[in-house]
């Protein structure tokens, strides 16, 4: 067992099934022992070369259509863009559904844009479309991958909510009906919003969360996890940046369960132990930081790192220094260290890798790895899809003679990759999806 190896959890390396023993093997009882089928050390953390993954978790929060385009096409294209040149990285950020909030400030200083004409899918609590077209536009596409819950329901008085389940249930029919499905939720704002759900139970604070409640008038998670959501973010701070793995099992007050995900949100807290938030792009400079992304990639670990990207009105949305976090952090990925992908494929792949389930078996001098399953504790075993175990990658001495199987039929060789040693070993894995640097942005006339 590589020493890479070693450091998996141990359900996966229980699951190396027949042990590639050449002694008894039939390849290796012949007379040459170049015929003797390679051996398979088990799964590399990441795909060759990485070292370790990361994803930006942006909340919808004060976007406005201009701010989102203009700050996408900065980190997702390569075009030369008002920000910067553009970095190529695959970033994917959250909506909402309507927005009620009542404070009284500008989102955006170009257009004097109030908070209550922020992007979302519906024009205020109505079922009149307002950025319903962009956003389905960017799910399709992939620039937008998470429901930031089902609005902005933040009120200056904290007792008081525009939240009723009625609006769950209209958003879930109209998301269904126009194909915008996402499956990573998560959750918003002051205790206004008591759609939240997911931290119930860890304190007193969490009782406002009432989405998962049955008998609640603001339940909804018997609508909103048969529509799709998988991943919930149960707003839970946490400063811990680089983690083995970022997923947790989560069951909900309704019994039904889901995944829940740590973001990394804060470096510090008060002397009386308040959280000091750092997710606006004025905390991005710190958030992404050399020694936090060195230790990441020495870690061999996930982060997903909250954020509100749009957070700030200014013209240019983004602060001088967190222009330079976000190049330092493209930087990273060039070097073939750390791999940047959009949320809901690092919450996959974190949960995929976690849990395959595959035997080895050898003919001919040749060795075969059979994927079985992804034995997905929380939402059940179930055969894989290709996408679902895109960037798993196996080390192998030899990736020539190694044959990747889904059950017992070979993967579509425009899909299989071989990698030299990484020092550890040669390996050969499924590829990641390519690299997407179109520019996706639409104008939607009367969206601000
Ligand atoms: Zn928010």
């Amino acid at each position: 067992m590589g020493a890479a190896a070693a450091a998996l959890p141990s359900a996966v390396r229980a699951v190396e099934g027949p042990r590639a023993d050449r002694s008894l093997h039939p390849a290796a009882v012949g007379w040459q022992s170049t015929s003797a089928a390679p051996m398979v050390y088990g799964l590399r953390r990441f795909p060759y070369p990485y070292r370790a993954m990361l994803a930006l978790s942006s909340d919808a929060d004060s976007q406005t259509l201009r701010k989102f385009n203009l700050v996408h096409r900065f980190i997702n294209t390569k075009e030369a863009t008002p920000i910067g040149k553009g970095l190529g990285l695959d970033y994917a950020d959250s909506f909402f559904v309507y927005t009620a909030n009542d404070q009284r400030h500008i989102v955006d200083e170009v257009g004097r844009v109030p908070l209550q004409r922020e992007l979302s899918y519906f024009l205020g609590t109505s079922q009149s479309p307002y950025g319903a077209k962009a956003i389905h536009v960017y799910i399709q596409n992939g620039w937008i991958d998470t429901l930031h819950t089902y609005g902005d329901f933040s009120q200056v008085d904290q007792h008081t909510t525009r939240f009723r389940r009625q609006l769950a249930a209209q958003a879930v029919a109209a998301l269904k009906a126009n194909g915008d499905v996402v499956d990573v939720w998560t959750d918003h704002g002051n205790r206004s919003n008591v759609d939240n759900f997911g931290a119930r139970g860890r304190g007193q604070f969490y009782a406002y969360q009432q989405g998962d409640l049955p008998g609640s008038p603001y339940y909804h998670t018997d609508l909103t996890i048969p529509y799709g959501i998988r991943f919930v973010w149960p707003d839970i701070s946490s400063n811990v940046f680089s983690r083995p793995s970022v997923v947790f099992p989560l069951r909900l007050a309704d019994g039904r369960r889901v995944w829940g995900f740590w973001r990394y949100t804060n470096e510090r807290y008060t002397p009386r132990g308040a959280v000091v938030w750092n997710w606006t792009p004025y905390g991005l400079d710190e958030q992404l930081s050399e020694p936090h992304l060195a230790r990441l990639e020495a870690d061999g670990g996930f982060a997903v790192v909250a954020q509100h990207l749009c957070g700030t009105p200014y013209p240019g949305v983004l602060p001088k220094d967190a222009v330079a976090a976000l190049e330092r952090l493209a930087r990273h990925e060039q070097s073939g260290r750390l791999l940047v992908a959009r949320t809901s494929r690092l919450l996959h792949y974190n949960v995929t890798r976690d849990h395959l389930r595959y035997d080895v078996t050898h003919a001919f001098g040749r060795t075969y790895i059979h994927i079985r399953a992804v034995d997905d504790p929380v939402l059940g075993r179930h055969v894989p899809t290709l996408d679902e175990v895109r960037g798993i990658t196996f080390y192998t001495d030899n990736p020539r003679r190694t044959v990747l199987e889904l059950g017992d039929r070979p993967i579509d060789p425009a899909m299989v990759v071989h990698y030299p040693s990484d020092g550890v070993h040669p390996s050969i894995g499924i590829r990641w999806y390519p690299k997407d640097t179109a520019d996706h942005a639409i104008d939607v006339p009367g969206v601000s």
